[in-house]
């Protein structure tokens, strides 16, 4: 009678896991609801495969939607209309400049052999393009500025129109596979308070983004970050990268992790962020001495600001540079200075005065610069242009005189696992594990020592494209 009660009890257990385990079966399982993962589900699902989206917040967009919204293209219709020559050459060496050749050359060149059908293929799916502009580390204007509320709801309506099933608040946490193999076969996820089985006949794609959220990882690959401020999406938490790392994919890049330079220090989103240095502006400590060659890339730029006394740095700035510094999209300068964060006075001293700073050294440094504008080079910091390579430095001579007080913010992780050129997830021995695919800020190899602007917005779009396009065709 015991054995029967026991055995009845057990069945009972059975059956009632079963009716709250669910499993759902697709060709195609995508893990984030940011751009690499909007257009692996497009790409997908334009090859006719059922797809399911999986985000974990109740919203999309993950760090994307809080982005500048500068996608990097080169020979854009939009570039030719403006008379800006450019091509895959000119973007494909940059890059490599860029990233001190620390980038794989065969993930840049899948970057360059897709990027301008990437470009039409977005305009497609509904994404609007609205400016182009110069950012970090590109000598001519190649970055496309989107809306980036208009871009997210573009992808996820062509998404939703094509059949996929986009589910938030569904968080992934473990990659299932193949018993006894690697072959990766779905995704476990949490839904809701309950367990649920999303079975991928074709394959998962991973474009769960960054971890910029997430100090132990940082900690554990770039502890100099420890002082820069973090300003991701709520979700960018490293959960691809650890499901990855547990079936043994490489990971790439993480030294080179950097902070952007130009962020106002009690600054809360992108729009209190200025370029003005790449118009002209100097950069001085608070010794009001100058340190860095501010030409080169503003993560590189970070590195050095976040090395200066306090981590602090001002964009010192004349009534000149302003005006053709509120051309950037990039530095809202005027919007700035309603919001009280940037310091004027009629004279350099003054300015000095305001920010704490010794007006000795401040005036001394400014002559000194002038002086080195005048001979067209900077023999102090290097400084020979004015944003890699373009542009002629200027004099600071027209008062009203201008600081931004900035530092470095994190905006992205840029290293990750690694990927072949078709998106497929390798392991620590070089091989491929069968069946999954990364693509976006999750993913390493693209950038190596150093980001273009564009370039990670570029990535996922680019990459996404390709893992939704692959998955289906291998
Ligand atoms: C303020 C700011 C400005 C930037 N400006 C630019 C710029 O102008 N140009 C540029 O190129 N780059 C820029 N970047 C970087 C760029 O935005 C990102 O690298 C890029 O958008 C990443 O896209 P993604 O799709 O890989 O990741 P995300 O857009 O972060 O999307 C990942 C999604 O996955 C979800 N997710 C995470 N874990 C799980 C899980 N376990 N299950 C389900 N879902 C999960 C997240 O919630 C998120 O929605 C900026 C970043 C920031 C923060």
């Amino acid at each position: 009678m015991k054995k029967a009660v026991v055995v009845l009890s057990i069945l009972v257990l059975c059956l009632s896991a079963f009716a709250s385990a669910q499993t759902v079966e697709v060709d195609v399982v995508v893990i984030g609801g940011g751009a690499a993962g909007l257009s692996a589900a497009n790409a997908a699902a334009e090859g006719g495969a059922s797809v399911i989206l999986l985000e974990k917040m109740p919203f999309l967009g993950g760090s994307t939607v809080l982005s500048g919204g500068a996608i990097s293209f080169a020979g854009t219709d939009m570039q030719k209309e403006r008379g800006i020559v450019d091509s895959t050459e000119l973007f494909y060496q940059e890059m490599m400049r860029e990233g001190r050749n620390k980038n794989i050359p065969e993930l840049v060149q899948a970057y360059m052999d897709n990027q301008l059908d990437t470009f039409y293929w977005l305009k497609e799916q509904g994404v609007e393009f609205v400016d182009v502009g110069q950012g970090g580390g590109m000598s001519v204007p190649r970055a496309h500025y989107v809306n980036t509320v208009q871009f997210i709801n573009a992808l996820a309506a062509a998404a939703e129109s094509k059949g996929v099933d986009i589910l938030k608040n569904t968080k992934a946490v473990k990659l299932l596979t193949e018993p006894g193999t690697k072959e990766v076969i779905g995704v476990l996820a949490e839904k809701d308070g309950q367990e649920v089985t999303y079975l991928a006949r074709k394959g998962v794609v991973l474009a769960s983004g960054g971890f910029g959220r997430d100090s132990g990882l940082l900690e554990k690959f770039v502890p100099v970050m420890a002082g820069a401020m973090g300003m991701v999406g709520a979700g960018s938490t490293g959960d691809g990268l650890r499901m990855a790392w547990e079936l043994g994919a490489d990971i790439v890049d993480m030294p080179y992790i950097k902070a952007t330079f130009g962020m106002h220090p009690e600054g809360k989103t992108i729009d209190d962020l200025a370029l003005t240095y790449y118009s002209g502006a100097i950069i001085v400590n608070q010794n009001g001495e100058r340190f860095v060659d501010e030409s080169i890339n503003y993560k590189a730029v970070g590195d050095a600001a976040l090395a200066q006394p306090g981590a602090i740095a001002y964009q010192i700035y004349d009534a000149k540079i302003r005006a053709e510094a509120t051309k950037d999209p990039l530095t809202p300068l005027f919007d700035l200075e309603d919001k009280g964060m940037v310091y004027k006075a009629d004279t350099l001293e003054e300015l000095a005065a305001l920010i704490d700073v010794p007006a000795e050294n401040l005036k001394a440094t400014v002559e000194r610069y002038n002086s080195y504008a005048e001979q067209g080079f900077d023999p102090e910091c290097g400084r020979a242009s004015l944003n890699a390579g373009s542009g002629k430095l200027v004099k600071i001579t027209e008062g009203p005189f201008y600081a931004f007080p900035s530092t470095g913010v994190i905006f992205g992780t840029y290293g990750g696992i690694l990927i072949d050129s078709s998106a497929r997830v390798i392991d620590v021995y070089g091989k491929v594990i069968p069946s999954l695919y990364a693509a976006g800020e999750v993913t390493g190899g693209v950038h190596g020592a150093g980001y273009m602007t564009g370039t990670a917005v570029g990535k996922a779009v680019i990459f996404g494209r390709i893992a939704g396009l692959s998955v289906i065709a291998d």
